[in-house]
């Protein structure tokens, strides 16, 4: 078989099939269309109504969240970069040209949440992440520079419980040399391998230099309700 040819290097490679050039594109243009803000709820009963497939970004406080969806929809301030961890125990919901929506949950695992916080996230964002049958796929994001926190595994195991597939994405790439980053990429992928609900594969990404957001766009085009305008079998069908 031959292989595909590769866009990033095989660590930062996405999970399923390979990510080629029309994978990227399809994945640019995702992302170059329309992004909008389309709900933010605190509270269950404030959840917006199922609809589009749903594509949710988890993380502890400070792991890079906001940056990282700002560098992937090339918004500067779609999700404020906060610098007020724990603060606000939101769902945010943002629709990419009525065919995805990024979810943005609330960060975790921060020593200064307080107990009626951290209740209020496992209230709101735990019954989501169990129950939400349009969530097609979180992304689990962990600080290269830290790996896995016992936090992280509370949620690992929250979300092989629920059935809900995960896929873990490195932030902060940049503040590794290579070497270091092969090697947390492999641990945590090792890790992942022992969970059932997570993507073996390990995707690194920086905000800062742009690693692995191609493939990452391409990834989630690959979970978008399909383009009307390229696709035979969209909705104009
Ligand atoms: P959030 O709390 O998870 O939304 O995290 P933020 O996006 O607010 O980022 C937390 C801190 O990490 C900020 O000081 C960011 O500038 C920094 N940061 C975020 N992403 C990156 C990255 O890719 N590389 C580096 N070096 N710093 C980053």
């Amino acid at each position: 078989m031959t292989e595909a040819p590769r866009t990033e290097a095989p660590m930062t490679e996405a999970p399923g099939e390979p990510i080629d050039e029309a994978a990227i594109e399809a994945g640019r243009r995702l992302f170059a269309g329309e992004c909008r803000f389309t709900a933010g709820a605190t509270e269950p009963a404030a959840l917006p109504p199922i609809e589009l497939p749903e594509a949710a970004f988890a993380g502890r406080s400070n792991v890079g969240k906001s940056s990282l969806l700002n560098a992937l929809t090339g918004r500067r301030a779609l999700a404020r970069v906060s610098h007020t961890p724990g603060r606000t125990q939101q769902i945010n919901f943002f629709s990419l040209g009525d065919r995805l929506a990024l979810v943005d949950l609330p960060g975790y695992g921060y020593a200064q949440v307080s107990k009626r916080k951290a209740r209020d996230w496992r209230g709101l964002t735990e019954l989501y992440l169990k129950g939400r049958p349009t969530l097609r796929r979180v992304l689990l994001l962990i600080d290269a520079r830290h790996g896995l926190k016992p936090s992280d595994r509370a949620i690992m195991t929250l979300l092989d419980g629920a059935a809900q597939s995960y896929q873990i994405l490195l932030t902060k790439a940049d503040e590794l040399k290579p070497d270091a980053l092969e090697a947390t990429a492999a641990a945590v992928a090792r890790e992942a391998a022992r969970h059932p609900a997570a993507y073996p594969e390990v995707l690194a990404t920086s905000a800062v230099t742009g690693l692995g957001i191609p493939a990452l766009r391409a990834e989630l085009a690959r979970l978008a309700s399909p383009d009307p305008l390229r696709s035979g079998t969209g909705a104009l069908e």
